[in-house]
């Protein structure tokens, strides 16, 4: 069984769209083992997309990820890792399959209503930084 860690970005939560968007992540098999709804510093988004601090749109997404309200979630599963990856669909809603929680809900590339890991070790580092292991039931 494997985790990974996922956020429900500002976009997401300005529209009311939490429950919608874990009905899809429950009805793919993934179990919201943690669940929190913060408003990052941007001290913690700044850690957190450290490996993009050279992209141009690093200050956008910071900002972004800063403006509202987010839902920090562990979920877990079977390949949890990838099956979100596969639920949420590629990072370009325009490029999303259909059904998929950015083909469905995303605003654009950016404002895109989710994240998701991209590998376990990455989930365990990602996960680290929100939840200690007693939030996690
Ligand atoms: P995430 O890491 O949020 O799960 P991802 O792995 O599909 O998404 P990354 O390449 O890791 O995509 O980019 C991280 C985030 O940066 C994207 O989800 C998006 O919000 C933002 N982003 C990526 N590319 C662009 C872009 N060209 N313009 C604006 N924002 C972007
Ligand atoms: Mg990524």
């Amino acid at each position: 069984i494997e985790r990974t860690f996922s956020i429900l970005k500002p976009d997401a939560t300005e529209r009311n769209l939490t429950g919608a968007i874990n009905a899809v992540i429950e009805e793919a098999g993934l179990r919201i083992v943690a669940q929190r709804r913060i408003r990052m510093t941007d001290a913690q988004a700044k850690t957190f997309y450290e490996v993009h601090a050279e992209r141009p749109f690093y200050g956008e997404l910071v900002s972004f990820m800063t403006s509202g309200p987010v839902v920090v979630q562990v979920l877990e599963g079977e390949n949890a890792v990838a099956k979100y990856r596969e639920v949420m669909g590629a990072t370009n809603p325009a490029q999303a399959a259909e059904g998929t929680i950015r083909k469905r809900f995303a605003k654009s590339v950016g404002e895109n209503s989710v994240h998701g890991s991209d590998s376990p070790e990455n989930a365990k580092i990602e996960i680290a930084q929100f939840f200690t292991d007693s939030d996690i039931v």
